[in-house]
């Protein structure tokens, strides 16, 4: 392996948050700074070959993006906030059943699983019930003002 590549794969490996090409490039010219956009390319290509990387579209949040993470022993669903923005991770047995239950019933050789769900997130949901909230106290006020 290459020092560029190893570069990317710490990179990937380190990530405390799901980075897209972008992202990656710019995080591992820090470490190498010769890595171009190419490498980056081909090194994911060669990654996502050996299963040892997952490519993820977060519901398209943000375009055509893709993002990408390390592929770990136990499958996790994403939850993408289409207000804010932010990726929240869940795993359930239930999903591990549910593979199994794939394999079982249609004798399919599982390589991959994803499972994303959209919608508003819980800090999102609670400004909207405080703003909900404010606005009930104005229209209060300004109904007792007349
Ligand atoms: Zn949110
Ligand atoms: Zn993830």
């Amino acid at each position: 392996m290459t020092a560029q590549r190893r570069a990317i794969v710490e990179v990937i490996q380190e990530a405390k948050r799901h980075l897209d090409a972008e992202a990656l490039l710019k995080l591992a010219r820090q470490r190498e700074p010769n890595v171009d956009r190419a490498t980056i390319y081909r090194t994911i290509e060669l990654l996502k070959e050996l299963r040892l990387v997952d490519e993820l579209d977060l519901m398209h949040l943000e375009g055509e993006k893709h993002y990408y993470e390390v592929k770990t022993m136990q499958d996790h669903l994403h939850l993408a906030c289409f207000r804010c923005g932010r990726i929240e991770e869940f795993s359930s047995a239930l999903f591990e059943q549910l593979k199994a239950e794939i394999s079982k019933e249609t004798a399919f050789r599982i390589r991959v699983t994803r499972l994303e769900v959209g919608g508003i997130c819980r800090a999102c949901a609670a400004d909207d019930v405080a703003a909900e909230h404010e606005d009930k106290h104005v229209k209060a006020a300004a109904a007792t003002s007349r």
